[in-house]
């Protein structure tokens, strides 16, 4: 139905969510609509409206109201998808659900307070105002207080900073984990600005320059109260500055993200939200259809969401802070583009403000290569000298003084590729964190025994820039200095610690301010990430990474440490006890350690070894370690078990052993399980090898292998390494030979 405004009431310590509006229909009935104030005071007594509901005293959830051109009520709510994808292979990694709406309730206002502490909150500056129904006091505070006369908590009244102009959005995370916040982010539009100068380099100013770069009309009726009237009439007076306040430009005064989710494109997804807002509510007065978007933003100069979001930057205020502008547009477009052409200093920098900090690195000029190394871990463990009851203890589990000698890794082979994002995972007290070290050792020199290998080589590029990261054991000193110094120290540049701050999933002020030494364990281990990334490392090794987060904080580090890896160059070795990082850091290769054994998890070995039934199966089993052979063959390290035209599995072809009679094998029959009937007819009088297999395992999923024609031997299983042409011309013989398995005799 039609009607007018008949009156606005607006109760002024609830003003900014509870006020009602009085609608008299042209046919003359009355409805009293409960509204938020916010809303409500930009409504005029005698303004024609639609109203929609089927009730005489709708509840705020049982009516539509819409001036002559904008939707007033119902506020404004829309779910979005933010999909976080990897730049490497365009996969979702992970996806966050938002509900964006404009603020409604108190706790809303709350969570505003709550969230605008990490940004600004300091002893001298406090953020909101709170009040007691009960005792009718004031307090000002950065979190909700309880009233001191003992009414329990006070109830919000208004963001300082805040004007009654001022409308609020609010970013609700739903599908949240238990521990993740309701409220992740909010922004707050106001009326532009009523007046701004451009500040030349040479400190001169341009008076009112918006009016050159858009139709001047569009500033003339700003939001502009006198502050010099008394207190007790401020409120009166910023009543008559929003009867006449209007403009097409809407001012983005705030955004903000919580620290935990500022560097993984909420920011930007929250100016997407406020976009769709602004546009379709014309908020905040609703009088006039926005064409753009107005911001001044000093934090501009550090983080590139706003313009990633599409603000362009068009000039310095007076004060020296940058003004951004987002045509909502044509000819808000075509105002900004011509400005950024045909004037000067705009033309200079083309509308950009925000520089990546971050470059790319001199990658390695060369791949680590291990060869044959091995690595013993040896330890003598004596039992004097300990506590008499701990002493019983160990000898009661049959622990005496003794020499330990354990094979960490015997005579691996790796190849780590410059710019790759390698994963090593494994078991605890598997090797993991000695492959870091003896990494650590090839790239410094350090040569205590624990960095250096026992055979074998590294091979280093000769630009290695190291960076490593082992809890307890390499680890930046970082004491009481604010991790903010601390970074500048390094890297001389405040905007580029500021960046690296982001990428290790730090984005809190408060946080930047924060002494080291009172963060907490994940926090800490976030910082030392954006130390070792200042020192612009060409070869970062972490251990542990990720352990002291919670997932999905690790899962928004890992995406954004690969992502910056990969686009500058770093070579990443993480080691890491969370298999579920592997879907974000989407690894080049994956390494598996454990038990003496290290390999690369995600790659078939390079060739299969063709076994008859039930050998093959009794090998990959673990069962059986002896295959039984009539040549011995040099082939070493990881293989591929091939029966039945699949590979079942693999293992680690260690050494030849032989040349043994029948009946020599016949005392090793439970290494190889065959029978003497079985290996006489096999060896025909002539003597027999055993080829000594560790570590087999069976492969989840068979793999089908292409068959030829004959009797093969060994089969490729995926291209040739330049570094094993050798060893397998000489095997090529066998394979063209007539020998067979064991099995194949029968
Ligand atoms: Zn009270």
């Amino acid at each position: 139905m039609r009607g007018r405004i008949a009156s606005i009431e607006l109760a002024r310590p609830t003003y900014r969510y509870l006020a009602f509006v009085e609608v008299k229909s042209d046919v003359g009935d009355t409805f009293r609509l409960p509204m938020t104030g916010t809303v409500a005071q930009w409504l005029r007594v005698g303004q024609r409206v639609h109203l929609s509901t089927e009730k005489a005293q709708p509840g705020f959830d049982a009516y539509r109201l819409r001036t002559a051109r904008v939707v007033v009520w119902p506020l404004f709510e829309k779910v979005y998808t933010l999909e976080r994808r990897s730049l490497f292979s365009d996969r979702v990694l992970y996806r966050y659900r938002l509900r964006a709406r404009e603020a409604r309730y108190e706790r809303d206002y709350a969570a505003i307070v709550e969230l605008e502490q990490y940004h600004y909150a300091s002893r001298a500056r406090v953020l909101a105002h709170w009040y007691c129904e009960q005792c009718g006091i004031y307090r000002m505070a950065n979190a909700r207080p309880d009233c001191p006369a003992g009414h329990g908590p006070m109830r919000f009244y208004d963001l300082k900073d805040a004007t009654r102009a001022s409308r609020f959005l609010v970013l609700e995370l739903l599908d949240r984990q238990p521990y993740e916040p309701e409220v992740v982010g909010y922004v707050r539009i106001d009326p532009p600005l009523p007046l701004l100068h451009r500040r030349r380099p040479d400190g001169s100013l341009d008076q009112d320059i918006r009016r050159r770069i858009f139709p001047p009309d569009w500033f003339d009726h700003p939001f502009q109260p006198d502050p010099d009237v008394p207190p007790e009439a401020w409120w009166e007076e910023q009543g008559k500055e929003l009867a006449r306040t209007r403009s097409p430009v809407a001012r983005l005064a705030r955004v903000v993200v919580h620290p935990d989710y500022r560097a993984d494109g909420l920011g930007v997804q929250a100016i997407r939200c406020m976009v769709d807002w602004v546009r379709t509510r014309w908020i905040p007065d609703m009088r006039l259809p926005k064409r753009a978007i107005e911001t001044v933003a000093q934090m501009a100069r550090f983080h590139p969401f706003l313009e990633k979001a599409g603000f362009f930057f068009l000039f310095e205020t007076g004060s020296g802070r940058p003004a951004l502008y987002l045509p909502l547009d044509e000819t808000a477009r075509q105002a900004i583009t011509h400005f950024l052409q045909a004037d000067r200093l705009a033309r200079a920098h083309g509308g950009r403000l925000y520089q990546a900090r971050f470059t790319p690195v001199e990658p390695l000029n060369g791949p680590i290569v291990l060869h044959q190394v091995t690595k013993i871990y040896r330890s003598q463990l004596n039992l004097e000298g300990l506590a008499a009851p701990v002493r019983a203890a160990l000898e009661a589990f049959g622990v005496e003084a003794r020499d330990l000698e354990t094979y960490v890794f015997r005579r691996v082979n790796l190849r780590l590729e410059p710019g790759t994002v390698n994963v090593v995972v494994g078991a605890s007290g598997s090797g993991k964190t000695t492959l870091l070290r003896l990494l650590i050792g090839a790239a410094t020199g350090r040569t205590e025994p624990l960095y250096r290998t026992d055979e074998g080589e590294i091979q280093m590029p000769g630009n290695v820039r190291l960076q490593a990261l082992i809890p307890g054991e390499v680890e930046p000193a970082l004491g009481r200095q604010p991790v903010l110094e601390a970074l500048y120290q390094i890297t001389g540049d405040a905007a580029l610690a500021i960046e690296v701050l982001n990428v290790a999933g730090l984005a809190d002020a408060v946080l930047f301010r924060a002494p080291y030494a009172e963060l907490s364990t994940g926090q800490k281990a976030r910082v030392q990430l954006a130390w070792a990334l200042a020192h612009r490392p060409n070869l970062l090794l972490i251990d542990e990474f990720a352990a002291h987060l919670d997932p999905r904080t690790a899962a928004r580090v890992g995406r954004k440490l690969a992502e910056l890896a990969r686009r500058y160059g770093i070579t990443l070795v993480l080691v890491t006890h969370r298999p579920e990082l592997l879907q974000v850091l989407e690894p080049d290769a994956i390494y598996l350690v454990g038990y003496g054994t290290l390999f690369r998890a995600d790659e078939l070995p390079e060739l299969g070894l063709f076994i008859k039934e039930p050998y093959a199966s009794l090998l990959v089993e673990g069962k059986k370690t002896w295959e039984i052979r009539k040549h011995p063959t040099r082939v070493r390290g990881r293989i591929g078990i091939v029966s039945g035209g699949k590979l079942i599995g693999t293992a680690e072809l260690r050494e030849t052993r032989g040349p043994f009679s029948v009946e020599t094998l016949a005392a090793h029959a439970d290494k190889h399980l065959a029978d003497t009937e079985t290996l006489n007819a096999y060896a025909r009088g002539r003597p027999l090898y055993a080829w000594v297999m560790e570590h087999a395992r069976r492969m989840e999923q068979p793999v089908p292998v292409p068959r030829r024609p004959g009797h093969q031997m060994w089969i490729r299983l995926r291209p040739q390494d330049k570094g094993s042409q050798k060893t397998l011309r000489q095997e090529d013989k066998a394979a063209t030979s007539t020998e067979t398995s064991l099995g194949r005799q029968r």
